[in-house]
């Protein structure tokens, strides 16, 4: 294919033994080409790739980031696509107070990204692997860097400070960040665009629910708060982190529990949220079934969940005064109806009044309405931060 004809985006997500991957026409925002390399490292290290509906998996046993990297670009060649890549976009998690947008990757970007690597320790590392790997493979298009945390940085110091010594924050950096700012960024221009209106006129509460879930007040189309804080732990209930906790728990646990620090910093991550109060799974649909045949676990998990959930959105109205739309996303947001009904039912006091019916096809023939007429409205909107990584791409390169 002719370079001419370029107009495809290769969106990167780079994790520690994995690397997610969607080739975005940057013109439609169609992506007919995803996949993910798993289990990096490993012997049963696999990469899928899927193409029209079909998922082709290829073996590449204790394949690293650059194995995977060499197999999907392979396999874009024999697909005719390689030479349609115009540029890269890699999510990156962590840019500190460094990165307020998204950028074009220069050795000075990378070096800035490596100085946050103490603050995301587990994800920036490995973003950066990816963006190395594929700066070889790749060298004749421009890649760009857009960071989870980029969007937040329009917080105030009153939603951003932590009432610790100002000289850890100076020192240290310890401040409230906010995580997941894609999709937040995403799903609030989606659904302006959808109304029909500026988004400067607007002011959203988005929830992001997945395997991590995150809130944010957006006023004017701006962060003004969010519940992450310095690292993605804080906040909401998640599938296995806890979200807020008393500070004190890890020094009464250490000394109670025996605990070293490490494990509790492990427990409240990988054990908590809705895995361990439930003790059977992280995963809404697997204890909304189990609930609904009698499990008392998952019922209070559940119940937990959504009660925190309300507690902190009715508080992010406090940034925005009026709320225009509360957008409900992510995995659980977009699919999980007797989640949305629970949580808009407990803020009657934010003058919300779910619609039954309209909930339970989110929304579908009133742009994601689920709220009735006289109601504070919620929508559901389908989160995209692959498109989003792309349409940045293309307005920097
Ligand atoms: P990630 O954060 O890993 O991208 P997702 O956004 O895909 O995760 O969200 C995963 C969560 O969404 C899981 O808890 C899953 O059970 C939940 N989920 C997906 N579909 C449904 C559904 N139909 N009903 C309830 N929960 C659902």
């Amino acid at each position: 294919m002719n370079k001419s004809m370029s107009k495809n985006i290769l969106v990167i997500n780079c994790g520690s033994s994995s690397l997610k991957f969607s080739v975005v026409n940057s013109q439609s925002g169609d992506q007919p080409i995803t996949g993910l390399a798993e289990r990096l490292g490993d012997q049963e290290a696999l990469l899928t790739i899927k193409e029209d509906g079909k998922k082709h998996p290829i073996e590449i046993p204790h394949g690293n980031h650059s194995t995977a990297l060499k197999a999907l670009l392979t396999q874009l060649e024999a697909l005719n696509v390689l030479d349609t890549i115009k540029a890269v976009g890699h999510r990156v998690v962590h840019g500190g107070e460094n990165f307020t947008t998204s950028t074009v990757i220069t050795e000075n970007v990378l070096d800035t990204i490596e100085a946050c690597n103490h603050l995301a320790p587990l994800h920036n590392p490995a973003n950066l692997i990816g963006i190395k790997e594929s700066q070889k493979l790749l060298s004749h298009v421009p890649h760009v860097a857009v960071f989870d945390t980029a969007f937040h940085q329009t917080m105030p110091e009153s939603a951003y400070l932590y009432p610790v010594p100002y000289e850890l924050y100076e020192e240290h950096g310890v401040r409230r960040y906010g995580f997941h700012g894609t999709s937040h960024r995403y799903v609030s221009m989606a659904l302006a665009e959808s109304l029909n209106k500026p988004l400067s006129e607007l002011n959203f509460i988005s929830a992001h629910l997945g395997n991590g879930c995150s809130a944010t007040a957006i006023k004017q189309g701006k962060s003004v708060d969010t519940t992450m804080g310095l690292t993605p732990l804080e906040g909401l209930v998640m599938g296995t982190r806890s979200g807020d906790v008393d500070p004190s728990l890890h020094h009464f646990l250490c000394n109670q529990a025996n605990m070293t620090i490490d494990e509790v910093n492990n427990v409240l991550n990988k054990k908590s949220g809705l895995l361990g109060l439930s003790g059977i799974s992280n995963d809404m649909r697997t204890l909304e079934e189990a609930s609904q045949s009698g499990n008392q676990r998952a019922k209070l998990a559940i119940e937990v969940f959504c009660y925190r959930l309300a507690k902190q959105l009715a508080a992010l109205a406090v940034p925005l005064g009026r709320i225009d739309g509360l957008i409900f996303t992510g995995g659980i947001g977009e699919n999980a109806t007797n989640i949305r009904e629970n949580v808009l039912q407990q803020l009657s006091v934010l003058g919300f009044n779910v619609d039954i019916d309209q909930n339970k096809t989110a929304g579908k023939n009133q742009n994601g309405l689920i709220t009735q007429p006289n109601s504070t409205p919620a929508y559901v909107v389908s989160t995209d931060e692959e498109w989003m990584i792309a349409k940045d791409t293309e307005a920097l390169i």
